[in-house]
C-alpha cells in the first residue's frame, strides 16, 4: 500500500478536489446535532435555525439625521415653517404634523405622522420658533427617512440555516430578539501526529528530535474551520502504536493523521489504516507540496463512516492539504453552507522560478498586498522558502500562489490565482 505511485496514475489536484467536494456535498445532507448557546458566545458557530425578522425593520419610520421633519413640498418653497414639536431617539412616534409646520427630530427618532422628509439641521435657518430651508437647497420626499419595513418585513427569513456566525450575524440576531441561538454541534476532529522524531512543544528536543508543530497547527486550523479539535498523543512509527492510536481516533467524527504517508520504510500509516478497514478514495495527488495526501473513510459507529485524511508530515504540506481538502469536508460535517477553499486573483510581482516540476499543481507560500490602487488587482509575491518544512516562510505568508500543472513558470505581471487563508 505504501509503495510510491507513479505521478501520472494519481488524480490531478482538480480531480481530487472535485472528488472531495462531491463527498462533502453528500455528507452535508445529514444535519449535525443541534445545541442552544448564548448569542454572545456564538461567534464562529453555524446557525441551525433560520433568523427571521420578529418585527418590521426598522420598526418605525426612522430619521437618519438630526434636523426637522416636514413636508418636502412645503419646505422646498423656502417658506418659514413653525415648530410643532420635538422627538428624540427613544420616544414614541408622535404627530400628526400640522400643515406649514416642522418638527424637531434627532437621529434614530420616529418620524411624526404626516412628515415625508427630514431636513438636516445644517440645511436650515432657525429663528424665532421657525425654520426655513436655506436658499439654493431642495428637499425630496423620503430624504433622510428609512421607511418602516424598508430593510425587512415581519417574518422575512434574514439568514438561512447553515450561515456562519460572525459579528454581523450576531448584530442581526440581536435586533431580531434572539438572546440564544440554535447552532450545530461542532464535529470532533481527531488530530493524530505520527513520528518517532517528535516531542511535545513543552519538551526539549534531544539530538535528532524536533518539536511537534503540526499538532497545535492542525488544532488551530480545525477550530478555525468549525471543528472541535481532539489532539491525541503522538503515535510512534510502528504498527502497534499506530493500530492503537488509529482505533482510538476513529471514535471521532473525522480523523486527521499527520505524517507517515510517504513512501519511506517508516511510513506505516496506510497499511495501519487498511488493517482497521479503511476505504481509500485516493492515495496521492498530482500536487506539490502535498503529493502523498491520502483520503478515505473508516468504518464508524451508527452515524456512518468517519472521513480521514492522511496529511503529509511536512508542515507546509499539512497546512495546504488541510485548507484544500480537509477544510471542505469539515465544513460539511459542521453544517456550514460555505465549504470550498477561497481563491482570488492577483497580479504577480516577479517572475516565478523556472525550475518547477511540470505535471504537478504547485502551491507556493506567498504574500498578497490587499490594498491595490482603485481599479487594479492586488499584488502577490512569492515568499522565499526552503521547501515544505519552512515554517518561518509559512508564517510570513498570507496565501498560496497556485501554479497549474501545465505551467512551468509565470512572468512578472501575470494575473494568477491565489489560495487565501
Ligand atoms: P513524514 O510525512 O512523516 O515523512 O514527515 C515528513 C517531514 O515532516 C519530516 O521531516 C518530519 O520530521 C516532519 N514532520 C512530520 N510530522 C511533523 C510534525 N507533527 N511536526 C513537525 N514536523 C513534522
Ligand atoms: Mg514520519
Amino acid at each position: 500500500m505504501s509503495s510510491p505511485s507513479p505521478a501520472a496514475s494519481l488524480p490531478s489536484y482538480q480531480q481530487a478536489a472535485d472528488l472531495v467536494a462531491g463527498f462533502a456535498a453528500q455528507r452535508a445532507q445529514r444535519r449535525p446535532p443541534v445545541e442552544r448557546i448564548e448569542l454572545t458566545a456564538s461567534a464562529g458557530r453555524v446557525l441551525a435555525q433560520p433568523i427571521r425578522a420578529d418585527q418590521d425593520q426598522p420598526p418605525f419610520a426612522r430619521s437618519t439625521r438630526d434636523g426637522f421633519a416636514c413636508r418636502a413640498a412645503e419646505a422646498s418653497k423656502h417658506e418659514a415653517l413653525r415648530f410643532a414639536g420635538s422627538t428624540h431617539a427613544g420616544q414614541a412616534p408622535a404627530g400628526p404634523l400640522p400643515n406649514g409646520a416642522a418638527w424637531e427630530i434627532m437621529t434614530g427618532a420616529p418620524v411624526p405622522a404626516g412628515a415625508d422628509a427630514v431636513v438636516m439641521i445644517e440645511h436650515v435657518e432657525v429663528s424665532g420658533g421657525e425654520v426655513r430651508l436655506l436658499p439654493g437647497r431642495k428637499l425630496k420626499r423620503g430624504e433622510n427617512i428609512v421607511a418602516q419595513g424598508a430593510q425587512a418585513r415581519t417574518g422575512d427569513e434574514l439568514l438561512p440555516v447553515g450561515s456562519a456566525i460572525t459579528f454581523a450575524q450576531i448584530a442581526l440576531a440581536a435586533t431580531c430578539g434572539c438572546s440564544t441561538l440554535d447552532v450545530f454541534a461542532r464535529p470532533r476532529v481527531a488530530v493524530l501526529t505520527t513520528g518517532d522524531e517528535l516531542v511535545p512543544v513543552g519538551s526539549a528536543p534531544a539530538a535528532g528530535q524536533i518539536r511537534n508543530s503540526n499538532a497545535p497547527m492542525l488544532a488551530a486550523m480545525v477550530a478555525a474551520a468549525g471543528g472541535d479539535p481532539w489532539v491525541l498523543p503522538t503515535a510512534a512509527d510502528n504498527d502497534e502504536s499506530l493500530n492503537g492510536a488509529l482505533t482510538q481516533a476513529a471514535q471521532a467524527d473525522m480523523v486527521l493523521i499527520s505524517g507517515g504517508v510517504s513512501a519511506g520504510k517508516f511510513d506505516l500509516v496506510e497499511p495501519a489504516l487498511a488493517r482497521i478497514g479503511a476505504r481509500f478514495h485516493f492515495t496521492g495527488v498530482r500536487m506539490q507540496p502535498g503529493k502523498p495526501l491520502v483520503f478515505g473513510e473508516l468504518p464508524g459507529s451508527s452515524a456512518g463512516s468517519v472521513p480521514f485524511f492522511g496529511l503529509p508530515g511536512n508542515p507546509v504540506s499539512s497546512a495546504v492539504t488541510f485548507l484544500l481538502f480537509a477544510a471542505p469536508v469539515l465544513g460539511a460535517l459542521a453544517g456550514t453552507r460555505k465549504r470550498g477553499p477561497s481563491f482570488a486573483l492577483a497580479r504577480l510581482a516577479a517572475e516565478t522560478d523556472r525550475r518547477n516540476k511540470p505535471g504537478l499543481t504547485r502551491f507556493l507560500p506567498a504574500f498578497c498586498k490587499f490594498n491595490p490602487p482603485a481599479g487594479q488587482l492586488p499584488e502577490v509575491a512569492i515568499v522565499p522558502w526552503q521547501g515544505s518544512g519552512d515554517l518561518a516562510a509559512l508564517a510570513r505568508s498570507n496565501c498560496f500562489l497556485v501554479i497549474p500543472e501545465e505551467t512551468s513558470s509565470f512572468p512578472a505581471g501575470e494575473i494568477v490565482r491565489i489560495l487565501l487563508f
